[in-house]
């Protein structure tokens, strides 16, 4: 028995980089997985399709939803048929994210909304739909993927002002919703080795490992470990909290 085994898992933005990682880890932990990504191409539909095949290998049921995170509607509607697909909903990870870094004088209102709204109110869409399944099943367990929210970053407002808001969410939520059984964790992974990352500047991606005591850019799988115990029932005391995953960048 794996230690999802039994549960269903809706992960937003998991086409690649963490959340695939965090559903693949699930799914090998025995849970089944439903998973959200934009597609705005061919390209994107056809990465969508192969995550869905590389989940559905591991040999749990797996379903793909394309769709627009910040669409509250739209979320509505893919939420709705997540439910109808798999029977409940007992994992939500909010792992969609974008950047659009900017410093503050020079940040357009568009850069501003843009992550505030993949980022932030795409969760709000997921758990203001997610919930009242939880409640109905009396219990779940929600994952918001925070990242510099703790500590601010200078030329990402935008976006550490969008993860300071994910963490308030978790936190917010796990009071609201802990007599209902339902927890609320943010993750904060550090500097991890993805698509994300990979777009930085040679120099800047150095100059950031040298502030890691462990000398190393974090892998998806630092992240999705600690995804797998924030959803498990290892963790069932543990709500609104932080977990900073960065290899002790910062403490
Ligand atoms: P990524 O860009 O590789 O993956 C993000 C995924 O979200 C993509 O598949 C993308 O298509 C999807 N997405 C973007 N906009 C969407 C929308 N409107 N609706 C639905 N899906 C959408 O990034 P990643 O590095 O895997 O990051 C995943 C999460 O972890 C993000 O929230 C990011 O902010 C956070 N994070 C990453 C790092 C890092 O170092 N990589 C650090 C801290 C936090």
């Amino acid at each position: 028995m794996g230690l999802l085994t039994g549960k269903t898992a809706l992960i937003t933005g998991a086409a690649r980089g963490i959340g695939k990682a965090i559903a693949l880890k699930f799914a090998a932990e025995g849970a089944n997985i439903a998973f959200t990504d934009l597609v705005l191409n061919d390209d994107m539909a056809a990465g969508l399709e192969a995550t869905r095949k590389e989940i559905e290998a591991v040999g749990v049921t797996c379903r793909a939803y394309a769709g627009n995170a910040a669409d509250f509607e739209q979320t509505e509607a893919t939420v709705k048929q997540v439910k109808e697909d798999f029977g409940g909903i007992d994992i939500l990870v909010n792992n969609a994210g974008i950047t659009k870094d900017g410093l503050m004088l020079r940040m357009t209102e568009k850069q501003w909304d843009d992550v505030i709204n993949v980022n932030l109110k795409s969760a709000f869409n997921f758990v203001h739909a997610c919930v009242p399944v939880m409640m109905r099943q009396r219990g779940g367990s929600i994952i918001n993927m925070a990242s510099v929210g703790v500590h601010g970053n200078a030329g990402q407002a935008n976006y550490a002002a969008s993860k300071a808001g994910l963490i308030a969410l978790a936190k917010s939520i796990a009071q609201e919703m802990g007599p209902k059984g339902i927890r609320a964790n943010a993750i904060a992974p550090g500097f991890i080795e993805t698509a994300m990352t990979a777009a930085l500047p040679d120099e800047v991606r150095e100059e950031w490992k040298k502030k890691i005591p462990l000398r190393r850019g974090g892998q998806v799988d630092d992240i999705a470990n600690v995804a797998t115990f924030l959803a498990s029932d290892m963790s069932s005391y543990i709500t609104g909290q932080v977990i900073q995953v960065d290899g002790g960048m910062n403490m």
